[in-house]
C-alpha cells in the first residue's frame, strides 16, 4: 500500500468522517464523529484532534476539507446552515491550530473533484455533477478543473431555478431544482398529493413522508412513488438542459446518498427532458446521466486530493 498524501474531512450535518488517503484515492486510517452543531470554535478543535490522530498535524500531511455551505477561496466558510456556522475562518484557523496546510471547500465540490479523478468522472475534463440527498448540490469540472468561482459559490447546481414562482425552497427563492428532487422535497410533495383522495399509493400508512419514504414504497413497486421519483428526475434534466447549453460537458454524474436506489426512475426522465430541452438536439449527442462511483466517499476522498494537488502546486511555485 502507497503512502498517504493527504487526509480528507467530510464535515456534514451530523457526522463527519475523516481519514488518510492515497494519490490513487485508496482509504487508509478512518474515523468517524459527531459534527459538534453551532460552535465553530468546538468544530475547528474536533478536527485539529482528527488531524494529530491521523498522523498529520506538523506539517506532515495537507489537510483537505469539506463541508456544507458558502465557503471563499480563502477557506472561510461564509454560511454552513446545516452546521450552524457564519463567518467562520475555518482554513486558517485549522492550519494555525494543526500545524498544516488546509483547504476548505464546499462538500458537494469536493465530491466532485473526486469523481473526476477516481472515480465515474475519470479521464474526463467537462463534466457536470449533482448531488441527490437531504438537500440538492452540485459540482461543475471545466477542461479538467473544478469550479470554485470569484467568491468560491460556483457549483450550486440545486438552486438552479426551473420554475420561477413555482415551489418554496429553503434558499428562500422558489423554483429551484432543489424543491422538486431532494428527499425533503419530494417527501413534501407526496404529502400535498395525498389529499387526494383517488390516489393509490402504500406511503398513505407512513407515519412520515420522506425521500427515503418515497423511496423504499418505490421500491416495493408503488406507482404513485415511481412517479415522484421520475417527475423529480424530469425537473434535474430541465435544469441540466440549461447548463448543459452554457458548459456543454460531456457527462452529468448523479450522486448523493439517494442516488443509487432511485436511478432507475430518476435517470430516464433526466434523459428525456434534457433531449427535450437541449439546444441543437437533432443534431448532437446529449450527455449521458451516470451514476456516480464513490458513494458516500466522494466527498472526503475528494477533499483530501484537492489538498494534495493544491500542496503540491504550491510546493511547485515556492520552488
Ligand atoms: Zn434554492
Amino acid at each position: 500500500v502507497s503512502d498517504p498524501v493527504a487526509i480528507g474531512i467530510d464535515v456534514g450535518g451530523t457526522k463527519l468522517v475523516a481519514a488518510t488517503v492515497t494519490a490513487d484515492g485508496t482509504v487508509l486510517d478512518r474515523q468517524r464523529r459527531e459534527t459538534p452543531a453551532r460552535d465553530g470554535e468546538l468544530l475547528q478543535r474536533t478536527l485539529a484532534r482528527c488531524v494529530v490522530e491521523l498522523g498529520g498535524g506538523e506539517g506532515r500531511l495537507p489537510v483537505g476539507v469539506g463541508i456544507a455551505g458558502l465557503v471563499t477561496p480563502s477557506g472561510e466558510v461564509r454560511y454552513g446552515p446545516n452546521i450552524g456556522v457564519r463567518d467562520l475562518p475555518l482554513a486558517s484557523r485549522l492550519a494555525e491550530t494543526a500545524g498544516c496546510e488546509v483547504s476548505v471547500v464546499n462538500d458537494a465540490t469536493a465530491a466532485t473533484f473526486g469523481e473526476q479523478r477516481i472515480g465515474a468522472g475519470r479521464g474526463r475534463d467537462d463534466l457536470l455533477m449533482f448531488t441527490l440527498g437531504t438537500g440538492v448540490g452540485g459540482g461543475v469540472v471545466v477542461g479538467g478543473e473544478v469550479l470554485i468561482g470569484h467568491a468560491g459559490f460556483a457549483g450550486e447546481l440545486g438552486h438552479v431555478i426551473v420554475d420561477e414562482g413555482g415551489r418554496a425552497c429553503p434558499c428562500g427563492n422558489r423554483g429551484c431544482i432543489e424543491a422538486y428532487a431532494s428527499g425533503t422535497s419530494m417527501g413534501l410533495i407526496a404529502r400535498e398529493r395525498l389529499v387526494d383522495l383517488s390516489v393509490d399509493t402504500t406511503l398513505r400508512d407512513e407515519a412520515e413522508l420522506t425521500g427515503r419514504t418515497v423511496t423504499r414504497a418505490a421500491l416495493a413497486g408503488d406507482t404513485f412513488a415511481t412517479s415522484i421519483l421520475a417527475e423529480a428526475g424530469w425537473w434535474l434534466g430541465v435544469a441540466a438542459a440549461s447548463l448543459v447549453n452554457v458548459l456543454d460537458p460531456e457527462l452529468i454524474l448523479i450522486g448523493g446518498g439517494a442516488a443509487l436506489q432511485t436511478s432507475r426512475w430518476v435517470l430516464p426522465a433526466a434523459e428525456t427532458a434534457l433531449a427535450e430541452h437541449l439546444i441543437g438536439s437533432p443534431w448532437r449527442v446529449a450527455p449521458a446521466f451516470e451514476l456516480a462511483a464513490l458513494g458516500d466517499d466522494a466527498g472526503m476522498v475528494g477533499a483530501a486530493l484537492l489538498a494534495a494537488k493544491r500542496a503540491t502546486a504550491a510546493g511547485g511555485a515556492a520552488r
